[in-house]
């Protein structure tokens, strides 16, 4: 495994991967891996030549007063993971190295971004879609691989590849979860022993919402509003957004028989995290 800190000798690898006809595997992360980031790796490995894994703390998706400077860090615990997982490169540059002084150029998808954490964290997909983009063209992967724990992130790369005609394919992979539930998240390290009890509360509703739907008893809105009432039944946890939309556009269903998302993102004191579950379709 090499590990790679700059634009021009992260391409110059990647040029001779491409000489010698193998296809690129790309799993984008901000690091402090964890069995979620594992299993987007190992989906890479079994589908491509050669694996590149990207360890970024993007400041451009995070706005001001959130968690950039205290986010979880660890390169030399990260680089172990990635030799044991079998990484062939990982992609480790500084902020200085891909947003130089004088950076001014940002891609913003439309619509889809300004509902759910769009709406809730403004700027924040213009950040992500900006530096994947950067990423897919420095790497030039066939396949990049994202976690349907950040489902809207999905959904927005795939609009971003769709309309600016990018030559790699988006898998979304299933999120990876602790035994009781909790999705797997570098900032679960921000829970205390108390908070991190509390957290379940967000797998729990998912259940609830998910037997609420398949009763068909209930309008979305009548659902909604008894997942609101159980969730702030946990007096450490502040809702954000409940939602329930079409998992394939992100739009209100017309009925409850489509493909759908409950999608939440919730504070345990300070910790915002978010989840979400598919049903039908
Ligand atoms: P992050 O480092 O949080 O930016 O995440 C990097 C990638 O890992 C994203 O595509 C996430 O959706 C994915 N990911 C994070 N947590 C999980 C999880 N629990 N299960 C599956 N994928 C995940």
């Amino acid at each position: 495994m090499k590990r790679i800190d700059t634009i021009l000798e992260m391409k110059k690898e990647i040029k001779k991967v491409k000489e010698q006809g193998k296809s690129i595997g790309f799993v984008p992360t901000m690091g402090f891996l964890h069995q979620g980031h594992e299993s987007l790796i190992k989906k890479a490995k079994g589908t491509c030549d050669c694996v590149v894994v990207s360890i970024f703390v993007n400041p451009t998706q995070f706005g001001p007063g959130e968690d950039y400077e205290d986010y979880p860090r660890d390169l030399d615990r990260d680089l172990n993971i990635c030799e044991k997982d079998g990484v062939d490169f990982v992609f480790a540059p500084s902020v200085k190295e891909m947003y130089p002084k004088g950076y001014n150029t940002f891609v913003n998808v439309e619509e889809i971004t300004d509902i759910l954490c769009g709406e809730k964290r403004p700027g924040h997909f213009r950040g992500v879609a900006t530096v994947v983009t950067k990423f897919f063209n420095i790497i030039k992967p066939d396949f990049a691989f994202f976690g349907e724990k950040d489902y809207q992130q999905l959904i927005v790369i795939k609009q971003m590849v769709k309309d600016l005609n990018m030559d790699v394919n988006i898998v979304g992979c299933p999120i990876i979860r602790e035994k009781d539930g909790l999705a797997k998240s570098s900032r679960n390290k921000y829970l205390n022993k108390e908070e991190r009890e509390a957290a379940t509360i967000l797998y729990k509703a998912l259940q609830k919402g998910k037997q609420l739907i398949g009763l068909k008893a209930y309008s979305i809105s009548e659902i909604k509003e008894r997942l609101e009432k159980y969730i702030s039944s946990e007096p450490k946890a502040k809702i954000d957004y409940i939602e329930i939309l079409n998992a394939d556009t992100l739009e209100i269903p017309k009925s409850l028989d489509e493909k759908l998302i409950i999608a939440l993102a919730v504070k345990i004191g300070k910790t915002r995290l978010i989840d979400n579950c598919i049903i039908g379709g």
